[in-house]
């Protein structure tokens, strides 16, 4: 026999459901992205696979970048290091990787990239202004390529220089002179990178100079911070906020006076949830969130991109 009862009327409408393709229409900001760190196994293996006689102690990257391994920051640094100095030694190489890396993010969805990059001297003779030029050359060859894809989406690039842990002061002041040098092509910013256990204490410090006079020129400072716990009473820290940092990067293990003070200054934070999670930085636990700040407040572009983007979040919020 047929219920005669009307099933009940849920209080709460039922939570709406996305297709798995949701997050690639986004359209999204990049901020934290390393040009070296964003290539994808594949295209590292491409470039293997072209080496004459690949040596032992460069297997294939597909063996060992599998999506199933893990790495931590102890075991990450020296395998990144050792894959980019052995396969992107060359002009080509650098133009083939910073081409796959671009493709990448536009498919993605970007709409607004900050790419960053450690300036190398790949032996070509055009030292490590070869390299910068290189790089902005590809952004400019990739902005103007296709319009159809341009029309999709007009991904807006600009390049951040890093100086790495490990230069020596007057490495960090060539970086700054690059930077300023090639403004107008675009690089906005200055940043400091590398393995966090390079330099301990306050050793950072000594690239105070660099960092005031990349201020001084108006570029945008953003550093790596907080990375990895130190037992160096805050320290190092203190002497990175010091440089006067309009963006930090990471913040897992800032101590809760430093993390204060991040949120008094306002800055930008650089997330990096994933990376975070996956180089085992967090467990995922922290209250990172608490850090996170609208990203189009924080972007180094000019202040043209910055009404692009909030016109590009007007209109995707009311469609
Ligand atoms: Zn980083």
């Amino acid at each position: 026999m047929q219920s005669t009862t009307a099933p009940p009327i849920p209080l709460q409408p039922a939570t709406p459901t996305f297709p798995p393709s949701f997050p690639h229409h986004l359209p999204k900001i990049e901020l934290h992205a390393h040009l070296t760190g964003s290539i994808r196994p594949a295209t590292l293996h491409t470039l293997w696979s072209a080496l004459p006689h690949p040596p032992p102690s460069l297997p294939d990257p597909l063996a060992v970048l599998t999506p199933t391994t893990r790495f931590d920051i102890k075991t990450f640094f020296p395998l990144f290091s050792t894959y980019i100095y052995k396969l992107i030694n060359t002009k080509a190489s650098l133009i083939t990787t910073t081409h796959a890396v671009l493709t990448d993010f536009r498919a993605d969805g970007v709409v607004y990239l900050e790419l960053r990059t450690t300036p190398r001297d790949l032996g070509t003779g055009e030292g490590k202004d070869g390299y910068v030029r290189t790089v902005l050359d590809c952004i400019a060859e990739f902005s103007s390529a296709s319009e159809e894809e341009q029309e999709r989406n007009p991904m807006q690039t600009y390049l951040i220089l890093s100086i790495d842990r490990r230069n020596t002061v007057a490495e960090a002041m060539e970086v700054v002179d690059l930077a300023i040098k090639y403004r107008d092509r675009g690089v906005v910013g200055l940043d400091l990178c590398g393995n966090p256990h390079a330099a301990p204490g306050d050793e950072v410090r000594r690239f105070a100079g660099a960092f005031a006079r990349a201020k001084e020129a108006g570029l945008g400072v953003t550093v790596h911070f907080a990375e990895v716990e130190k037992d160096d009473g805050g320290e190092e820290l203190r002497a990175l906020l010091d440089f006067r940092p309009d963006r930090v990067g990471h913040v897992c293990h800032p101590g809760e006076g430093i993390r204060q003070e991040v949120l008094d200054r306002g800055l930008g934070v650089e997330l990096c949830v994933s990376c975070n999670v996956m180089a085992g930085l967090t467990e995922g636990k922290d209250d990172l969130m608490r850090l996170a700040r609208k990203p189009i407040e924080c972007i180094f572009g000019p202040e043209k991109e910055r009404q692009r983007l909030y016109e590009i979040f007007r209109e995707f919020e009311t469609t």
